[in-house]
């Protein structure tokens, strides 16, 4: 058993693969060669947002976007403890200081209540009301990156409302969620800017690394595709910003256009990979199955639950050879690169309680019933 079956994929679309690797090969312009724009313009289309951007990696997009707002020293950016490190680094890369805000406890998604408290806590230089790192003094508040964790979009109607109010730009961090929906939209058009990941575990992933960054905002969307290739102007020997080289590959693109046909055939086998988890293991009452609130759709990048006892059913599930993972085992408010924010573990107690509950099972479109069957069976043994 796989914790993601990747295998299983690849046969299926075997010969489509194979196909458009030859026809780069043929053509031979392995950068920014068509498929790039036929690869932007699918998944435009699919997300309903006029502008997609495609780069290098998932990081690279959120970098990008960050660029494409002049972030920089003295901003403020709220995101949550509880996700990969990447949405919080591309912050410090710039300069600027995260201000970290904690989770709900069953969507793992930023707490727009959390939100509002540590937005105004630092307008209103008052770290009684909200957890504000180090240096808050001289901070101003920019933007806001929620994160759509384990594919469940985080609730943009609430949080877009605060940005309003506050005059914050909104980048979705749709890395795990692209293939999700919130009340009818797809990921990736829920914020001004959106940023998502095609490495290979994620919903949609390619054979090394890509990403995209998705906005309906035509002059944001110059500025990203100027920053992607070094800040070019009228070419890419006119440099009128500071850029980076975030181009994505061409052979990547081919490759995502080749499991972007199944791809939505495989949100659905995904939902009900995911329903059958949900009838095996909710009954038993031990384990928190993922919650979906109502008007969400998951992509399912992950399937994750809690229980006090992890660690024995982390031991069983390994004893049986059922592969398992922890996301995110330490918040990176507690990370060592994050010491110099000068936060204490307690400051976000939902993120460090769900650190040490929290477990990953298989999950990916092919995952058999019996698998999951033995993997229930072998939970409830551990259980009783
Ligand atoms: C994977 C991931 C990223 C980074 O994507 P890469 O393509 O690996 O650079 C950013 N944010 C989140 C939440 C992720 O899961």
């Amino acid at each position: 058993m796989q914790f993601i079956d990747l295998k299983q994929q690849q046969e299926r679309i075997h010969g489509r693969l194979m196909e458009n690797i030859s026809t780069v090969l043929a053509h031979g312009q392995y950068i920014m060669g068509p498929e790039i724009r036929e690869l932007e313009k699918r998944l435009a289309e699919y997300t309903g947002v006029k502008h997609a951007v495609s780069c290098a990696s998932g990081t690279d997009a959120l970098l990008m976007a960050l660029m494409a707002y002049n972030v920089g020293p003295g901003d403020a950016i709220f995101t949550t403890p509880f996700t990969f490190v990447a949405t919080a680094e591309v912050i410090s890369l710039l300069g600027a200081t995260p201000v970290f805000v904690d989770i709900e406890p069953d969507t793992f998604n930023m707490d727009p209540a959390r939100l509002e408290d540590a937005v105004a806590a630092l307008e209103g230089r008052s770290p009684g009301r909200h957890p504000l790192p180090a240096g808050f003094e001289n901070l101003t508040p920019r933007g806001i990156i929620p994160v759509d964790l384990f594919g469940q979009c985080a609730d943009y109607g609430k949080i877009n409302k605060i940005a309003k109010e506050h005059g914050l730009f909104v980048i979705e961090d749709a890395a795990q969620s692209f293939g999700g929906e919130y009340q009818g939209a797809k990921a990736c058009s829920l914020a001004h800017v959106a940023a998502t990941s095609f490495f290979p575990a994620k919903p949609l992933g390619c054979y090394g690394d890509g990403g995209m960054v998705f906005t309906d905002d035509d002059a944001l969307a110059a500025k990203l595709d100027s920053i992607r290739v070094h800040g070019k102007g009228s070419d890419k020997y006119d440099n009128v910003r500071i850029g980076i080289n975030g181009r994505c590959d061409t052979l990547q693109a081919a490759i995502l256009l080749a499991k972007f046909e199944i791809f939505p055939e495989e949100i659905e086998l995904r939902q009900e990979v995911a329903r059958r988890y949900n009838a095996l293991l909710g009954a038993s009452g031990k384990v928190a199955c993922p919650v979906v609130r109502p008007g969400y759709r998951s992509a399912w990048a992950q399937y994750s639950v809690l229980c006090a006892k992890r660690d024995a059913l982390l031991d069983a599930l390994k004893d049986s050879k059922i592969p398992t993972a922890v996301y995110y085992p330490k918040p990176l408010h507690v990370q060592g690169a994050y010491a110099y924010l000068g936060y204490r573990g307690g400051d976000f107690p939902v993120s460090m309680k769900s650190a040490s509950d929290i477990f990953s099972l298989p999950m990916h479109p092919y995952l058999a019933e019996q698998d999951q069957a033995r993997i229930a069976e072998v939970l409830k043994k551990a259980l009783s």
